[in-house]
């Protein structure tokens, strides 16, 4: 007679062992970046600008993510402006806010000095959180939904220097012109079982959101692209990897700043569409991916690829290169500071 106890289902020692190396092999994996920079080193222009800005022209620095400092000699403006960067293990399981000397050591290396204002694409924590910071540190005017200002008002910064923007109506800043266009998030994707996916009830940040709250306190609330026209110049900063399709039909351009996360990730359609109504729609000479660098990390450190637990940087590198390629543009990568002349 078989005996009882010997029916139930034993893991055996060595399934157990391999399944907690499979497990250690994987979690290692998800937490390395998503690609090799050296592989992309001919795309980095690694030359930083430090003499004064010729008239005319229009010096850029990447500060990270979809943090773009755009300067003409007398006006600087920025978008987002996300320097704290709290680390995964914080981001993930503790409250975050915006850490003062972090923005300001940021402020002073990438010599932020006339900012006027800052423009926020959307109300994700990786986008806003430091933008009412900032704002406070130079004195310049915070432009967003009106997520982004309930962010700001959570964090002191004074309505005055406040100001919702309203989607195609040109806003004034220096010899800037920046027209805000109506665009779509990133698809939402998962990660640990949980998902960045806006609520359709609570799609917008309705009160004073008061520093430390969680990560995902910091709700999207819509998502916008940067038409910029300074004289016969023209530059589109688009954060997010989506499409409102036909939004950028008028927006032809000289420089397109791509957001490219995840894109690889996307249905091989959606990646020819996404192609198809930017880069191809809006004819940049030159395209320079953002939102490609692990935000979980500072900013005082190289920049590296997202991480392999919800990007392939190689893989949307890839795609982007061979299309442009193609298409006759010029792409190039830039290091977090790194600094050129767009015209
Ligand atoms: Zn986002």
């Amino acid at each position: 007679m078989l005996n009882k106890t010997s029916l139930l289902k034993k893991p055996k020692p060595l399934f157990s062992i391999l399944y907690c190396l499979l497990i250690l092999f994987c979690s290692h994996c998800a937490f390395r970046p998503s690609g090799t920079l050296s592989h992309y080193d001919s795309y980095f222009p690694h030359e930083s600008n430090t003499n004064p800005i010729p008239k005319g022209k229009i010096r850029t620095t990447f500060l990270g993510t979809t943090s773009i400092l755009l300067d003409d000699g007398e006006t600087q403006i920025l978008t987002d402006g996300f320097f704290s960067r709290p680390s995964l293990w914080k981001t993930a399981f503790s409250k975050i806010e915006s850490n003062p000397s972090t923005v300001q050591s940021v402020i002073d290396k990438a010599k932020i000095e006339r900012l006027k204002a800052i423009f926020v694409c959307h109300s994700h924590y990786d986008h806003v959180m430091d933008a009412p910071l900032v704002a406070k540190q130079t004195q310049a005017k915070l432009f967003g939904s009106s997520s982004t200002l309930n962010v700001g008002l959570g964090a002191g910064l004074n309505q005055k220097q406040m100001e919702k923007f309203q989607p195609g109506k040109p806003i004034q800043i220096g010899k800037f012109t920046i027209t805000v266009l109506e665009s779509k998030h990133t698809p939402p994707f998962r990660i640990f079982g949980k998902t960045n996916a806006t609520d359709p009830n609570h799609p917008n940040i309705e009160s004073p959101l008061i520093p430390p709250v969680k990560a995902t306190d910091y709700i999207e609330g819509g998502t916008f692209d940067f038409f910029i026209q300074h004289g016969k110049n023209k530059i589109l900063i688009k954060s997010s990897t989506n499409f409102v399709e036909g939004a950028l039909d008028k927006a032809k351009v000289d420089v397109l700043f791509l957001g490219i996360a995840q894109l690889s990730l996307q249905p091989i359609p959606f990646q020819e569409k996404f192609y198809e109504q930017t880069v191809q729609t809006t004819k940049p000479k030159l395209l320079i991916p953002i939102h490609w660098d692990n935000f979980f990390k500072p900013l005082s450190v190289p920049l590296e690829p997202n991480l392999q637990l919800g990007d392939d940087f190689e893989s949307n590198m890839k795609y982007i290169l061979k299309r442009t390629q193609d298409d006759k543009v010029e792409v190039q990568l830039l290091q977090g500071f790194e600094t050129i002349d767009l015209f």
